[in-house]
Parts: C-alpha cells; structure tokens; sequence
C-alpha cells in the first residue's frame, strides 16, 4: 500500500516514467555531452625532450644488492640520462624516506636532475610517489592501510604525483585508479609481462580517466665492487638497469617541477632503452600541414578528420621496418609500416566521434637499438621499440 503511493508519487513528479511494455523510462544523467571549451593546447615547440628511469632502487630497499645511489646515478650520468627518481621502497625504513634515500651524501649529480620519490610499499600493493621538492612522504606511508578517501585527502596535501607501479601480477597496484595520476604501462626490460598491464591502461582510457603512462626499470642490483660480494641476483645487472625501459617527457624547462608536470599532463613516451627510438605523437587538425596537438592533448572533436603523424625521433636502423600498432579506444586500429631512415614518420587519417570521447596510442616495433651497457637488455624486450601516450578527444578535464 505505501509502496503504491510512493511509486505514484515519483511518476507524479516524473522521476518515474513508465511505458507501454511495463519498462521504466531512464536518463542517464551521466551520458555524453559536449565538453565545452577545453584549454588550449601548449606549444609544441616551447620545451625539451628529457630521459629518465622513473622506478629504481637503490641500497636503502633492504632487496637490493650492491647499488649505492652513487652507483646508480654515474651510471645515469654516464649514458646521459636527464633525471632520475631513485624509488626506494618505504617499509624499510618505516616510512622515513627523508632520511635515508634523499639525506644520503651520494644524492646528488651536476648533469641528472633527482626527483624526489619514494616506492609506496603497502598491503594492496605498490605505488611510486613522485616530487620536485622533498615532501612529508611519512604521511602518505602512515595511510598506506587507510581507505581510499583517506589516501586522496593526503596526496592532494601533500601535492605529489602518484602512479601506480606494475600493474598486474605481484605486489600490483591494488587502489582506486582515481587516486593516480600515471601508471605503468611498462615494468623493466621484459616487455612481454607488461601486456596485462597495457589491458589496464587502456580500460582506465576508456572510461574516460586521462592516465599517462610511464616506465620503469624498478632495477635493484648494481656491479659488486669485488667478485665475492656478489650475489644470486647480480646477473640483473647485465639484463636490467637505468633506463630499461627509458621515459621520454617533453618538458617546459630542464626543471624537476616541469619533469613532474609533463608526467603529469602526459606527454610522455617510453623507449626500451636511452639510444632506442623515441616515438612522437602528433595530430594536424585543420590540415595546413602544421601538427597541432602531440600525445597528452586533449582536443575537441570537430566532426571533420584528423590527419595523425608518427615520428621515430634518434638512432633508428637505416633501411629497416618498423611495424606502428594503432591503438583507438582501446581496440587495434591499424597496422603501418615505417621504414628507418633520417626522418622515420608515418600518417594516417580517422574522424574522432563528434560527441563523445575517443584516443589513439601507438605501439611500435622494430630492431632494437644496441644497448652495451646493459648487453642483455635487447633480448628481454623483444621487438618492442617504444610506445607513445594518447592524443585525447572531448576528454572531461574536469572528469
Ligand atoms: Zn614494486
Ligand atoms: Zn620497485
């Protein structure tokens, strides 16, 4: 009886429509509608293309082996690495990242710029917190078994970067995608055990959650100064050190704060090694021959199509093909060949849906480029020469 009158009432007030075959009438409330303006699209010329490894640790993770910072960051410096965020996890130390990894003397180098950062280590699994200056990262660490509500209050006080860290198998980041700002997409020289991980990122993409994603070598070993310091694991060394993989941003400045911001707004591409290919990511929207908007953008969507330009930027093999996987909301979209020379691009062409969001990434595989300091690299990564992030379309940036 109630129950009657309660539903009268709804249709009353037209909440609750219903129709000829007993159905409700329902409205999405959260349906596609035009984005309005969105903000201009940043100068594709105003900036630099800076490498780094985003996810190394050094001797303050206790599962580390002979890898003082000092180790790490001339090795960095030696193959010309422009920043670096040495992960350290952060139960090792109970949170107290301060004062171990950054108060160490040897962090600090005249030619790599050092994040400040820390590899959350908690019950649900791994994050890497990312800052341009020192941070109260014990904050986050004390949260680490918190809700997620929680965790989101604190990072946004604390106003780092966090990303969470090999998405899939062990130790997976295991919290809410809205409280990330990258995720990555590509875990340490073996490229084959990331595909679970590119799964991910491409459902976060498509539902709408404009995520970059990044690499990370999240490397542990380092050489012993004396063979009888060697242990079970120093083989990785050989196999997977700085920069396997090696992220790519296209930063404002050479700044920690404009490295953090790239990440974060996503113009970013991740190669398999520092002398491997960059791949670079453009759209021309009005057609004039002038690319309009790189990986990371968001446009809106004008109904007309767009012209797309892939460009293999560095040491590309002269004569050689290279197969570009195109990926569009997450589905394979085509399949080009690029052949290696001085200039290595290719184009294609599709109309990004009117109302609606759409993205395109590409993938790309080819020869791997010689890397002799870490030789047993190349093997590990297969034919997978780098892949770049999405150019966006009708994106909520408030989203
Ligand atoms: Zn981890
Ligand atoms: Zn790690």
């Amino acid at each position: 009886m109630r129950f009657h009158v309660f539903l009268a009432g709804l249709m009353m007030a037209g909440l609750l429509g219903v129709s000829g075959q007993g159905q409700t009438d329902h409205t999405n409330p959260w349906t596609p509608v035009d984005v309005g303006p969105l903000p201009p699209i940043a100068s594709l010329t105003d900036g630099i293309w800076l490498k780094g490894d985003l996810h190394l640790h050094s001797r303050h993770s206790k599962d580390s082996s002979n890898n003082s910072e000092a180790k790490i960051i001339s090795f960095a410096e030696s193959v010309g690495m422009d920043y670096l965020c040495i992960t350290d996890h952060d139960n090792h130390v109970q949170g107290d990242v301060a004062h171990n990894t950054w108060t160490d003397p040897e962090f600090k180098s005249n030619t790599v710029l050092l994040l400040y950062g820390a590899e959350w280590t908690t019950t649900r699994g791994h994050g890497n917190a990312f800052s341009a200056t020192p941070y109260d990262h014990q904050r986050l660490y004390d949260v680490r078994d918190q809700r997620d509500i929680v965790i989101e209050a604190v990072k946004k006080e604390l106003a780092i970067h966090l990303s969470a860290n090999h998405p899939s198998g062990k130790d997976h980041f295991g919290f809410s995608y809205d409280l990330v700002d990258s995720i990555e997409v590509w875990n340490s020289a073996v490229w084959a055990k990331n595909a679970n991980a590119i799964m991910i990122w491409d459902d976060m993409l498509s539902s709408g959650r404009k995520l970059t994603g990044r690499g990370g070598s999240d490397s542990h070993h380092g050489t012993p100064d004396s063979p009888d310091l060697a242990t079970k694991n120093t083989y990785q060394r050989q196999v997977n050190y700085v920069g396997t993989p090696t992220t790519w941003v296209f930063a404002k400045g050479r700044t920690l704060q404009a490295i953090v911001d790239a990440l974060t707004n996503g113009r970013v591409a991740v190669s398999a090694n520092p002398y491997a290919p960059r791949v670079e990511f453009y759209a021309d929207l009005d057609h004039d021959g002038k690319m309009d908007m790189m990986m990371g953008d968001n446009a809106k969507a004008t109904g007309k199509p767009v012209n797309f330009r892939v460009q293999l930027t560095g040491n590309t093999v002269a004569g050689a093909s290279y197969t570009v996987h195109v990926v569009k909301d997450g589905d394979p979209f085509s399949t080009l060949q690029a052949i290696g020379g001085k200039t290595t691009t290719v184009e294609f062409t599709d109309t990004p849906k009117l109302l609606g969001r759409t993205y395109y990434r590409v993938e790309v595989e080819g020869p791997q480029t010689t890397y002799p300091q870490v030789p047993g690299s190349m093997a590990l990564s297969g034919n997978m020469v780098g892949l770049s992030n999405p150019i966006y379309f009708n994106f909520d940036p408030n989203f």
